[in-house]
This record gives C-alpha cells, structure tokens and sequence, in this order.
C-alpha cells in the first residue's frame, strides 16, 4: 500500500500529534510544511474557526506549489461565557484577546479560564471543542471540514497528556479529560479527529475519482 503524505500548517505540537495519531490507523503521513517556522505569520483575525482556518490553509500552501495544505482552527466554546474562548482560545488570556496578534500560554489560559468558570454551578459548565480543517492547494480552499466533542469544565486539572484546556476539558461520554487519554484514544472521541476523518471521506473520493 502506497503512503500518502498530507502536510499541515502548524507548528503546535500538540495538533501535530493528534493529526498523526488520527491518521495512524490509514496510510496517511502527517508532515509539517518545511520551514514552516520561517514563512510569515498569518493573522487570525476571522470571525468563525471556518474564516481562520480557510486563511491559514490558502496563505501556506502557496507555499509549496501543488500540494494539498491543510490548516486546523479550533478552540473551546463554554456555554456559560457566552461561548468564550472561542476563537480566541489561544490568546485568552491578553488584555483584549481579540486584539492580540499573540498567542498566551496555555498555563495562562487555564487560570484564566478556571477563574472565569468558578462562579458557574458544576451543572452548567457545559462546553465544547470545536475544530474546523481547511485544505487548500496553490491558495485556493477546496474543502472545509467540522469536528466537535461535548464536554464539562472542571476546575482542577486531571491528567497530564494533550495539550491546552484537555487537562480541564471532561467527557461523560468516557468519564476522564481528554488530558487522561493517550493520543490515539483521544483521536476517537476528539473535535480534531472527527474533523480529520471528514477530511479523510473528501480525500478518499477524490483519490479515486483522479
Ligand atoms: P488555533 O487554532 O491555533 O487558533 O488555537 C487553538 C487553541 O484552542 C489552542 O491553543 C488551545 O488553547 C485550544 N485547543 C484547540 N484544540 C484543543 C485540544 O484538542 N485540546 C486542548 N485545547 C485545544
């Protein structure tokens, strides 16, 4: 069996994992862009996760002429923040999130979030990740694809895995954070690998309709 390569414009290590670890069950190979670290930044100043990712998507694969490039927006919506982070999960904790052309720190964007949450009852602290994934060739989107999982805020961290809010973000679904599950577990269930194997479905057809 031949291994397709797809290339992500990242350079978060933690979407590079669960991109890999979703496509470890096909012969997929997720690589990063080269240089991916020098090309000029792309301001994340849409609207909705489709918005950023489709800009993402287009700006770096001109880049690398004729491959797909696909790029991932995401972030946690918690309904009693009026959907907050959103798509400002990664720089939630400046000033004026909506402003900052950085991003914050994960650490930072915990407190700020648990400081947020605190007041909110157990009951209500229901949230959701969101991903959306676009892939685009030489600057042009071809397809957009949604991920989501349901889960609740808690206020202390459990487990030590993933990445950004996973330690506080609970599934009822499995009863643990997605912090608690190894990368290929978290593939199953999370907004990122649903998003991916949407993609996946896109990918597939189009192969064989070549
Ligand atoms: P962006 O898509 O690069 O704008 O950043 C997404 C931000 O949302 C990350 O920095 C995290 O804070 C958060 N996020 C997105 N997906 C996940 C996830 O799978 N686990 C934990 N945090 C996530």
């Amino acid at each position: 069996m031949t291994m397709s390569r797809i290339f992500i414009a990242t350079s978060n290590p933690g979407k590079i994992r669960d991109f890999a670890a979703a496509a470890g069950p096909y012969a997929i190979e997720i690589a990063t862009l080269a240089n991916f670290s020098s090309l000029p930044i792309v301001v994340e100043d849409g609207l909705t996760f489709e918005a950023n990712a489709r800009k993402k998507a287009e700006a770096y694969s001109k880049y690398s002429p004729g491959k797909l490039v696909l790029a991932d927006d995401s972030g946690l919506e918690v309904e009693a923040l009026g959907g907050a982070p959103g798509v400002h999960s990664a720089r939630y904790a400046a000033d004026e999130p909506h402003a900052a052309e950085a991003n914050t720190d994960d650490e930072a964007n915990n407190a700020k979030l648990i400081r947020e949450i605190r007041r909110v009852p157990l009951e209500k602290r229901t949230g959701r990740f969101v991903c959306w994934i676009a892939v685009a060739r030489d600057g042009k989107t071809l397809g957009v694809f949604e991920g989501h999982a349901e889960g609740t805020i808690l206020d202390r961290p459990q487990g030590s895995s993933g990445f950004g809010y996973d330690p506080f973000f609970y599934s009822p679904a499995i009863g643990k954070t997605f912090a608690e599950l190894p990368a290929e577990e978290k593939a199953k269930y999370s907004h990122r690998g649903a998003a991916f194997r949407a993609f996946l479905e896109w990918y597939r057809t189009r192969l064989v309709s070549q």
